[in-house]
């Protein structure tokens, strides 16, 4: 993607909000706002790394917010994740839920913690709740490079890895992730749902995603195999003849996981069921210097959940290591879908200062082999804005 180029929004219709303010923490409203158009953001912290890289993407906010005239944040948190669970027994409650359904955007850290599970011992999602809850269909992973020497691939320098995967977020195989299973039968099936209205809707957003961009778009399935893949081909096939002008393409996942690392140069849009894409935007973040370089949007027609594509990185949580560039590159997308002018020059702010901060092989963060902490690595970014 062109670094001022807009994710855009697939709706970019705003809801009518009402509502009940809840469990939350008001941390900061619009003040001295006058004629602003005051935007409501649920910010979600959640676990491990996650309020580490939400409180840099905040200050990354509040300083872009200084700039602007016609609009301003009411950033409310919520409390969510493994300490609601343990508290309360809820790690989303249905005052957190409400919240986000009501707010103009949701920014989210991470949640879950692989010492904390459910008594049939899956690990808390509450994530994975909101997506499906909210419907938030497409999940956007953009993929870019910013400097040769965060990839492992030879011969890639900046921007020379540029693609976005489009992840089917409310079905395919994590569909059956809460049916009930009974392991002493001998025998435990997960189902991998795929309907055409589901299809339809997510292969439309990464035409229209593609058509943005460089106009190619690509299926990634397994349709030698599965019968639920042969149908998810069979709409890709359909909606591709609504979009003439972009390329559509099919390859099968496996190969899919070859190319990534032969030719990631030859992709623009990837569309996957929701588990390929799970496993694929974590192998795709591999390319350009791995989780902590990765942003995400989950989007519907309706709401939107912004977070960086990591979870809570429980080996580093606390020692303000994390990377913070995923989850500010993500409040670049929130900015995008939002819309307003002013957002939109934020957005391109905001990418041209990790660009910029990246350009120097210096300031890196340890995941990436650097020795900055997340508040020096926000702070450099800040003085790029
Ligand atoms: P989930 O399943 O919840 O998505 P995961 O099991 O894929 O999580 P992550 O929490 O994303 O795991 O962490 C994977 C690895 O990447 C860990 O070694 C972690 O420390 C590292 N990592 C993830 N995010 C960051 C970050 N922002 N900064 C530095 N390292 C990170």
């Amino acid at each position: 993607m062109k670094d001022n180029e807009p994710i855009k929004t697939l709706s970019t219709e705003r809801k009518p909000r009402s509502g009940s303010p809840g469990r939350q923490r008001e941390i900061d409203t619009c003040t001295g706002a006058a004629g602003k158009i005051s935007l409501d953001i649920a910010v979600l912290p959640g676990d491990g790394i996650g309020p580490e890289v939400i409180g840099a993407t905040l200050a990354v906010l509040k300083k872009l917010e200084e700039r602007w005239t016609k609009v301003c944040f009411a950033f409310r948190e919520h409390a969510v994740g493994t300490a609601e669970y343990l508290r309360y027994g809820d790690p989303l409650s249905e005052e957190a839920f409400a919240a986000c359904r009501q707010a103009d955007a949701v920014l989210l850290g991470a949640m879950g913690l692989p010492s904390v599970r459910w008594p049939d011992g899956r690990e808390l999602s509450p994530q994975l709740d909101l997506r499906e809850r909210l419907d938030l269909y497409a999940g956007l992973r953009p993929i870019r490079l910013y400097h040769a020497q965060d990839t492992p691939l030879k011969r890639y320098g900046a921007g020379e890895i540029d693609l976005v995967i489009v992840r089917e977020n409310c079905e395919g195989l994590f569909s059956a992730r809460l049916s009930k299973s009974d392991p002493a039968s001998g025998e435990v099936r997960d189902l991998l749902r795929i309907t055409r209205r589901g299809a339809e809707r997510v292969f439309r957003a990464a035409f229209e995603l593609a058509g943005r961009r460089r106009k190619k778009c690509t299926l990634v399935d397994k349709a030698n195999v599965l019968p639920s893949m042969v149908f998810f081909r069979s709409v890709f096939d359909d909606v591709a003849r609504e979009y003439p002008e972009v390329e559509a393409s099919r390859v099968y996942v496996d190969a899919m996981a070859l190319y990534l690392l032969q030719k990631p140069h030859e992709f623009d849009v990837l569309v996957t069921e929701n588990m390929f894409g799970d496993i694929l935007s974590d192998l795709a973040a591999g390319l350009v210097g791995g989780m902590g370089m990765a942003p995400s949007a989950d989007i519907g027609d309706d709401c939107a959940v912004f977070q960086p594509s990591h979870g809570t990185a429980p080996d580093i949580a606390g020692k303000g290591i994390a990377n913070p560039i995923a989850a500010i590159l993500s409040a670049a997308m929130m900015l995008e879908w939002l819309g307003h002018p002013e957002l939109l020059d934020g957005a391109t702010r905001i990418r041209h200062a990790v660009e910029t901060v990246l350009s120097d092989p210096a300031n890196r963060t340890p995941d990436t082999g650097g020795r900055l902490a997340t508040q020096q690595m926000t702070e450099k970014i800040m003085e790029c804005l």
